[in-house]
């Protein structure tokens, strides 16, 4: 049973209500009377931002259930502790902040920079250095951008910086809109021009020139992420941010990688694929890989093989590899002198009888010409008709 009732009726909520009912209570209410929007309802506000005071802070609630407002009011003058502000209340809520006087801490923005790397480099593992330009706390002023005492809050923004407008459109119809605040240049605090500290001229941080050393670990990938934490911009009373920096592989002539899988195309005379073969791949660590066919072996045209262990290192455990597959282009002599052929023949294994019917029709069998030829790889795309045309648009 609680003494009185007007903070959950202005709230809107019932004694006993849990606390995100009475969360989402206030956060409704105080956007609608807050007084950027309904400038004529200040008191309405305050006693928001009172009654959520009083009913989110345990002690508080203790004290308004057993005796009322004015119970609150004789110890909150006291050692109970004073109120905010409705508008830092407000703050503070919507900052995700409000309990006790803890801040959530805020991150300065991250710094994202690429990095172009080789597959050489993602084998093997590489250190590089970045040179970068970041903010940090100016040493000078310690960050307040001044002497002590000398930042004030600025008025016309209330210290945030920015004013919001109401502009008319149309009769009856309004825009709301922000503005950066002129008198603060949105810094949401002013100082005098002789206070201000010379060697930030005001900013609170400096513009310093930083080296990195990156660290490109063994089997990293294209598009992978190596977070250098708190290494990034500095800013007054906010966590440092993050460099992030973002690898980009780039196409290796030789190997083309696809997970922790090489592939690589190795061409092949008709004369290798039948009767056997001898290459030597170079290694992206450089090692020499003598691969051949094992005796008697053809190896067909578009057929892949593969070794074990020559692949990419597995990124965290490096020892292990994927495979390297090899991928074989048998290229075919264009023509070759008949007398051969009837050699050719007698070796190569027979080919079926045809019975021929008694009367066929002989036609000529010419090459394909190319654009009809380059037709029919647009088909085997399998793209339906409306695909292929928006593809075309798109690379137009
Ligand atoms: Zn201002
Ligand atoms: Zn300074």
């Amino acid at each position: 049973m609680v003494y009185e009732t007007t903070f959950y009726d202005i709230l809107g909520v019932q004694p006993g209500c849990s606390s995100e009912e009475l969360k989402k209570a206030y956060r409704k209410l105080a956007l609608k009377y807050h007084p950027d929007k309904n400038p004529n309802e200040g008191e309405k506000f305050k006693q928001i931002s009172m009654a959520y005071e009083v009913l989110s802070d345990p002690e508080k609630k203790a004290i308004y259930d057993e005796g009322g407002e004015a119970a609150i009011k004789k110890g909150g003058a006291g050692g109970g502790g004073g109120f905010h502000s409705p508008m830092d209340l407000f703050h503070m809520f919507f900052n995700g902040g409000f309990g006790g006087e803890r801040k959530r801490e805020r991150q300065a923005k991250n710094l994202i920079h690429p990095m172009t790397v080789t597959l050489e480099d993602l084998y093997n593992g590489t250190t590089r250095k970045l040179a970068l330009q970041k903010n940090v706390i100016c040493d000078m002023c310690d960050g307040i951008g001044g002497k002590k005492g000398a930042v004030h809050k600025c008025s016309p923004c209330r210290g945030t910086g920015v004013i919001t407008k109401v502009q008319k459109i149309a009769p009856g119809l309004v825009q709301q809109y922000e503005e950066r605040c002129r008198n603060c240049r949105g810094m949401g605090e002013t100082m005098d021009e002789k206070d201000r500290c010379r060697e930030c001229n005001g900013h609170k941080t400096v513009r310093v020139r930083k080296m990195l050393m990156i660290e490109v670990q063994r089997g990293m990938r294209d598009e992978q992420k190596i977070i250098l934490q708190g290494e990034g911009d500095q800013e007054p009373d906010m966590k440092p941010g993050d460099i992030v920096i973002v690898l980009e592989e780039k196409p290796h002539p030789v190997f083309k990688r696809l997970g922790n899988d090489l592939i690589i195309n190795m061409e092949l005379t008709l004369t290798e694929a039948l009767c056997g073969f001898q290459k030597v791949v170079k290694t992206l660590d450089g090692r020499d890989l003598l691969i051949q066919s094992n005796p008697g072996e053809v190896i067909k045209h578009n057929g892949y093989k593969c070794v074990y262990g020559e692949g990419m290192p597995y990124f965290k455990t490096p020892s292990d590899k994927g495979r390297l597959l090899i991928q074989f282009l048998v290229t075919f002599p264009e023509s070759l002198p008949v007398e051969t052929v009837t050699e050719i023949r007698k070796l190569l294994p027979q080919p079926p009888q045809v019975d021929l019917p008694e009367d066929p029709e002989y036609v000529e069998m010419v090459a394909v010409r190319r654009e009809e030829h380059r037709r029919d790889d647009d088909d085997d795309d399998g793209h339906s008709g409306p695909q292929v045309r928006m593809h075309q648009c798109n690379s137009s």
